[in-house]
């Protein structure tokens, strides 16, 4: 997908530190971390959200390998003990900003349970 920041980094025209990679998916570092720990794991292909996932086994593939990826950078980055949170955001009120599927995998400490709503 052209003028896709996450496809560029998937297609490594744009370099970021890769912590992981698999023939599905790639993870890297959030540019703005939120947390000590916060990295992003996209799939290879571009599929803008949670929402354009056609019911297929390849999807599932995807969804269940971003999942597995987290698992495992999470005890790379020694934080798979103490814990973490995974989120994904989708569409406009729940925050997304790059219309690629990414799973924030979010560590290094006690996370803060500040998720409501503020208004449309
Ligand atoms: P979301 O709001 O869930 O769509 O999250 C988008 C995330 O992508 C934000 O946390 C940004 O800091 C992050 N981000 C945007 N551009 C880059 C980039 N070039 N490399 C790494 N992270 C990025
Ligand atoms: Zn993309």
């Amino acid at each position: 997908m052209e003028d896709c920041i996450f496809c560029k980094i998937a297609n490594k025209e744009v370099p970021a530190k890769i912590l992981y990679e698999d023939e599905w998916v790639i993870a890297f570092p959030d540019i703005h971390p939120i947390t000590p720990v916060h990295i992003l794991v996209i799939p290879r292909k571009h599929i803008e959200s949670i929402n354009d996932l056609t019911d297929n086994e390849e999807n599932e593939k995807i969804m269940g390998r971003l999942i597995m990826a987290a698992r495992e950078i999470a005890f790379n980055e020694n934080i798979a003990e103490d814990g973490y949170k995974l989120l994904i955001r989708t569409g406009k009120d729940g925050g997304q900003e790059v219309p690629h599927i990414h799973l924030h995998l979010l560590g290094g400490g006690r996370m803060k349970e500040n998720i409501g709503v503020v208004g449309r």
